[in-house]
């Protein structure tokens, strides 16, 4: 027996527990349920058996509703619900706070987890996608070297420490990203998740967290005490705030394409057979190759993605969402998200993988898919083209790209398309570090060519139209020791080793050098593909380099990359150039010159020259 749920799916209200010091409001969203009550409890512990049950009523569109008078503020809650005759006790997928391992959710009066000074908490000026540099960054990988110089080790609060050292007296945490220059903090996922048991911290577990628990609360392994629902909203707010006031913006990765439990799982619970995509047999289908799939394109699926964005952009600040495997959700989904997004905050980031995991029950022609990109408004995909252009295929270790030697890959370098939809990366946290690539498919290259392919990479990604991304520490050489999926691995493997940066100081000179001079110049940050159409031009240049000439109104540049291993030489299309990047150094101020209309450019070397 099953009801037609699509009757009853278009209620657009307040869902969750509504807190007001008087009295809580509960609603929860289950036509197909016969009885449903509300299960209080004093605490988060899953263990404790002592509970309160208070009957819920039902209203028109599948709505459970109930008023608790009192101040129930830091009460736990979960949901009983009776469908087919079973009773099922969950968590309430709108829950905000909740305890340990995110088993109850709690009541919480939100501006009571509010840190001081948090009203006048403001986001950084952004005016433009093409003018983000995004940094990509795992919470815990940040500070748990015995080397980061931070105290709060793996936590949220080491993002409120400033002036961190290295044992080598460089800057470390934030102090670090304020140096390097990027202007987006990319956060690994940290809403909850349950791969890691919060109540055994000390086992030190290691997880990126795409298995994803309570959408709407922080997840608590980064917290300082993760039994108490509060603790884990203020100091992820405290991390905000101090990456806003230190001039970053913060950019949360998402993943509402599957959830980490599938049969047993909040929603199925909650409303059987409507969350998910299933096949005609009534089996999951499986598109995130993690044993589901969410229907986005089914009206409180929407909404529910709809309202958890609106509520982190509301309530945490949030400057910009990352969707994983993106076409796993529909384009009208997906552009409903932007409108509600920009109405919260006209300068938010948006992008994602424009790709599925396997195979989707959504038909190709409705995907938010890289291919449909022209459907989606202000919302940007990964390039995995200019990816391998640049490194080589991920899916093949010894597969190169231009800098690597292919030199055929050039003609994938350039943007297809406009440049605030596509993300220009080298190396994220999937598959292998940058640095780990290029080692494992140029096993023959030495220290000082690495370092150079490395540099090349780099220039190609932060000269590049479109919007630079990359994986944190790969501006000091950050490796995996060849870990292609590090998602379960040890710190030993994650963390980011603070010491290289002393060991790479000359490369991450480099980046800063890279970053404050696509800073200084729109022109290598063009808005539009016509600017692109007409102030880039590819010049004639042997296999082994590419070169273009780049004029707007703010100056005239020259990019050229010989990735070869012999010298090269290009006609420049005049005579007079400062030099601003060579083989060695990055930098917005002039090192060097050259007077006539020749470029000679030593092997693997990459250039940057803005005309006198
Ligand atoms: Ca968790």
């Amino acid at each position: 027996m099953r009801l037609n749920l699509i009757k009853f799916d278009s209620f657009d209200g307040i869902l969750g527990a509504d807190y007001h010091k008087e009295q809580t409001n509960f609603r929860l969203w289950s036509p197909i349920a016969t009885k449903a009550s509300v299960k209080l409890y004093p605490d988060g512990e899953p263990t404790s058996a002592k509970s309160k049950i208070i009957t819920m009523e039902k209203f028109a569109q599948g709505v459970w509703s109930t008023v608790c008078a009192g101040d129930l503020k830091n009460v736990y809650y979960t949901y009983v619900v009776t469908i087919d005759n079973i009773e099922y006790e969950a968590v309430d997928p709108y829950a905000k706070a909740a305890g340990v391992n995110g088993k109850r959710g709690m009541v919480v009066d939100l501006a009571a987890t509010n840190p001081a000074g948090w009203e006048g908490d403001l986001s950084p000026d952004f005016a433009h996608p093409t003018d983000a540099v995004i940094y990509e960054l795992h919470i815990r990988d940040f500070s748990i070297s015995e080397h980061s110089g931070m105290v709060y080790k793996g936590k949220y609060l080491a993002f409120t420490e400033e002036n961190t050292e290295s044992p080598t007296g460089l800057k470390t945490g934030i102090a670090h990203l304020c140096d390097l220059g990027v202007t987006h903090v990319h956060l690994l996922p940290c809403f909850d998740f349950i791969s890691v048991d919060e109540a055994k911290l000390e086992q030190n577990a290691y997880n990126w967290g795409y298995d994803p628990g309570n959408y709407n609360l922080p997840e608590g392994s980064y917290a300082t005490d993760p039994h108490h629902g509060s603790v884990r909203i203020t100091e992820f707010k405290k991390m905000v705030q101090s990456l806003h006031k230190n001039g970053l913006r913060v950019v949360m990765d998402v993943v509402y394409n599957h959830t980490g439990r599938t049969e047993d799982s909040d929603f199925e619970k909650l409303v059987p057979n409507y969350y998910y995509r299933k096949n005609k047999a009534g089996n999951f289908m499986d598109g995130s190759g993690c044993g589901n799939e969410t229907a986005s394109e089914r009206s409180m699926v929407r909404k529910f993605m709809i309202d958890s964005l609106v509520y982190w952009a509301t309530e945490y600040h949030i400057d910009g969402f990352r969707f994983d495997l993106m076409a796993l959700h529909d384009i009208e989904t997906m552009n409903a998200i932007r409108d509600a997004l920009f109405r919260v905050n006209p300068s938010i980031l948006l992008y994602g993988e424009g790709w599925t995991g396997q195979k989707s029950g959504l038909p190709d022609s409705k995907q938010a898919s890289k291919k449909n990109v022209r459907q989606l408004k202000d919302i940007a995909v990964f390039s995995d083209d200019i990816r391998n252009a640049v490194k080589g295929g991920v899916f093949e270790a010894s597969n190169r790209g231009f800098v690597s030697g292919n030199f055929r890959a050039k003609k994938n370098l350039l943007l297809k398309w406009e440049p605030s939809q596509t993300v220009v990366y080298a190396s994220c946290h999937d598959n292998l570090a940058l640095w780990d690539k290029l080692k494992a498919s140029c096993p023959a290259a030495n220290e000082k060519e690495l370092i150079a392919m490395n540099k090349l990479s780099a220039l190609l990604v932060l000269t590049s139209q479109g919007i630079p991304f990359f994986q944190a520490g790969e501006e000091f050489a950050r490796t995996k020791f060849g870990d292609e999926n590090s998602y379960k691995s040890p710190d030993s493997t994650n963390r980011l080793s603070w010491e290289r940066k002393a060991e790479y100081a000359g490369l991450y000179e480099y980046y800063r050098g890279l970053i404050a001079i696509r800073k200084a110049h729109p022109a290598f940050r063009l808005r539009t593909f016509d600017e692109i159409r007409t102030g880039l031009f590819v010049l004639p240049s042997p296999p082994s380099v590419f070169a273009y000439a780049l004029n707007d109104s703010s100056g005239s540049f020259i990019v050229a990359l010989n990735a070869g291993k012999k010298m090269n030489k290009i006609t420049l299309p005049s005579s007079g150039w400062h030099v601003l990047v060579n083989q060695e150094k990055a930098s917005v101020a002039p090192i060097d010159e050259i007077g006539d209309h020749i470029l000679v450019m030593p092997p693997q070397s990459g250039f940057i020259l803005q005309k006198k």
